[in-house]
């Protein structure tokens, strides 16, 4: 039950009652406006090149920040721990979740949780830093729902077709018709949002270094205003 009588303001000569839910809502917003950074989400299927948009950046810019989220996905073939993700068990994952350590966290293809340390994008964004990080739909949708627009840029990774996304999950390593099954499916809850995204870059194969470069272009031109 929410409580409308405990806080009030007097506003041209009317007091106003505020629910305690609202007064919550208004001092989020108030912490919100100390971000003065931006963080900028890559979204886009499994397979359509997200980390390796977000290696080539880090490889040329050193100063901005590219935080490491947690999985209990296994480790694969020539990824290495501290690199794009920590790799913990469940119960650990759980553990920090109770912690409430995330900012947001999400059964990633029906099967392993992912989520973003709260402490490593929000720090960041207050000191004015620029954060960039792939996530998923949902990670996408949590997160717009914390950090406000203004520090915000959303960039949707398209791939030509589904058959071209399938050859690049195939191509990252042997899984289960299931698996591909899982991946098709979240691929295609991906592609319904993509309009939600700010910008959406086509990564069509063979051809990384071009939208390597668009995404490049929309990092700068968007971090204009913070120098
Ligand atoms: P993969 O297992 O292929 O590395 O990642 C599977 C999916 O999880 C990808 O769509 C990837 O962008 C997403 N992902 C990676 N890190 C996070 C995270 O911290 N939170 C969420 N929600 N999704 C993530």
């Amino acid at each position: 039950m929410i409580n409308y009588t405990k806080f009030s303001i007097v506003f041209q000569g009317v007091r106003i009652y505020i629910s305690s839910a609202y007064k919550n809502h208004m001092e989020n917003e108030e912490q919100k406006s100390e971000y003065t950074g931006k963080l900028f989400l890559i979204v886009g299927p499994s397979g359509s090149g997200k980390g390796t948009v977000i290696e080539r950046i880090k490889g040329k810019y050193s100063g901005f920040v590219y935080p490491v989220s947690y999985t209990t996905r296994e480790i694969r073939n020539g990824e290495v721990e501290g690199g794009s993700y920590h790799y913990v068990s469940k119960e650990k994952f759980e553990e920090m979740i109770k912690a409430g350590e995330f900012l947001e966290y999400a059964v990633v293809h029906s099967d392993n949780y992912y989520g973003t340390f709260k402490k490593d994008i929000l720090e960041p964004l207050k000191r004015g830093a620029v954060v960039i990080r792939e996530v998923d739909i949902q990670g996408f949708n949590s997160i717009r729902n914390i950090v406000p627009k203004a520090n915000l840029v959303s960039i949707f990774m398209k791939v030509s077709d589904m058959e071209d996304l399938k050859g690049r999950i195939l191509r990252r390593g042997k899984i289960s018709d299931e698996e591909l099954q899982r991946r098709f499916e979240s691929a295609k809850k991906e592609i319904a949002q993509a309009g939600d995204c700010n910008y959406q870059v086509e990564n069509k194969w063979g051809e990384i270094e071009n939208c390597v470069g668009n995404v490049e272009r929309i990092i700068l031109a968007e971090i204009k205003s913070l120098y």
